[in-house]
């Protein structure tokens, strides 16, 4: 760590596809690797959230992939565990091209300087940066809905989930609308009896994901963030597709969903006074942004959110969100990371120019 420049231009958070995105940018704009620019990421290795992901999540089963830029992502086995795939080719991305990732560092507070520059404090000592890129991503953050009572079986979020073989012959509930809890029950159903409990009915989108479709789901959400309301995920806009695993599930007749029960009991869950009795309840109820090291910037507005012009805070314009709202997929993460330092470039000036 000690030979990593702590005086940068730009300083990146978290090396998962939005973060190696900005880095690649950064590295073609000119931006000179340690010296002009550093990634940190919390992780011990390559990979972000995939990295994280549950070894029955196959490649066949990743609901659209989108390659990094200027790499593709080599064909693979459809049958091989995603968290491993992904993050071998994010291993080799950054060799490639020799992104300047220093980690573990986790960092614990964003400040600002009396000199218009940042502190960025971490467990391996403070970096200061003129312009920040903040892409922490989501995995670090499940959100749990709160329900009255108490259960005394298992209960895990999704992000704990590592398969189905655990709940062979049991009687599990399954909880959320979105993609995660389709995975889950397409996995499930073929060894358990489940469940399936959402808050809203599901929203089927019909017919094919076409790139007109795609821009209007991202101009909703993008609109959220310019209002500075909490932002929600891509998926709970786009509706549910027909992938893999959607009709592995229906092959399984396991989409018969039922309305959000309204409180846990000790041995289930329960609708007013019916009970039904299982064994498990598995929360498949999405993720938050992970900013709460941003904390000290004071980006918040009035609705709870950080109000955002395109990338940037709009409070802050030295400090950009990527793979936040409207770029939390792999695409919009892409797309995310170049918007960002070309902002950049216009606020401090092109590389040349910065560091003698
Ligand atoms: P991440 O991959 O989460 O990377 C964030 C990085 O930041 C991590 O390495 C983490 O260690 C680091 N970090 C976090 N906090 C700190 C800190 N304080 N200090 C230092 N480092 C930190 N998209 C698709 O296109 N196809 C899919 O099939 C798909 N499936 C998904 C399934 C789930 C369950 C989820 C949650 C998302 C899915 N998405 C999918 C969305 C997509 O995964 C994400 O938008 C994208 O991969 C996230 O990339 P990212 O770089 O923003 O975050």
């Amino acid at each position: 760590y000690s030979a990593t420049n702590r005086e940068v231009d730009v300083l990146v958070i978290g090396a998962g596809q939005a973060g190696l995105s900005a880095a690649y940018h950064l590295r073609r704009r000119g931006f000179a690797p340690y010296r002009g620019f550093v990634v940190l990421d919390a992780d011990d290795a390559p990979g972000g959230a995939w990295a994280h992901r549950s070894p029955s999540l196959r490649m066949a089963t990743v609901h659209g992939f989108h390659d990094l830029p200027d790499s593709e992502l080599p064909p693979a086995d459809p049958d091989a565990p995603a968290r491993e795939v992904v993050p071998g080719y994010f291993a080799a991305y950054e060799a490639r091209h020799a992104l300047p990732v220093v980690r573990p560092v986790r960092v614990r507070a964003v400040r600002p300087r009396p000199d218009g520059r940042l502190t960025v404090e971490t467990d391996r000592g403070d970096w200061t940066t003129r312009a920040l890129i903040n892409a922490t991503g989501t995995w670090t953050r499940p959100f749990l809905p709160h329900y009255p009572g108490h259960f005394a079986g298992r209960q895990l979020h999704y992000a704990d989930y590592r398969g189905p073989e655990e709940f062979a012959g049991q009687r599990v509930v399954v909880v959320g609308g979105g993609a995660s809890a389709i995975q889950v029950l397409s996995e499930l159903g073929a060894v358990a009896e489940t469940v399936w409990v959402t808050r809203t009915p599901p929203v089927f989108h019909e017919g094919p994901f076409t790139a007109e479709y795609g821009r209007a789901v991202v101009a909703r959400v993008e609109e959220r963030v310019r209002q500075g309301l909490p932002v929600r995920s891509v998926v709970s806009v786009t509706g549910l597709g027909p992938s893999v695993a959607y009709r592995r599930a229906e092959e399984l007749g396991v989409l018969d969903r039922q309305p959000m029960f309204d409180r846990l009991t000790e041995h289930g869950v329960a609708w007013g006074d019916r009970e039904l009795a299982v064994d498990a309840i598995v929360w498949a109820t999405g993720f938050r942004s992970e900013t709460t090291h941003l904390a000290p910037l004071g980006l918040r507005g009035p609705g709870g959110g950080i109000r955002m012009e395109g990338t940037r805070a709009a409070a802050d314009p030295r400090v950009h969100l990527v793979g936040y709202g409207p770029s939390a997929s792999t695409i919009g993460a892409n797309r995310a990371g170049r918007a960002a330092v070309n902002e950049i470039v216009g606020l401090l000036g092109a590389p040349a120019a910065l560091t003698p």
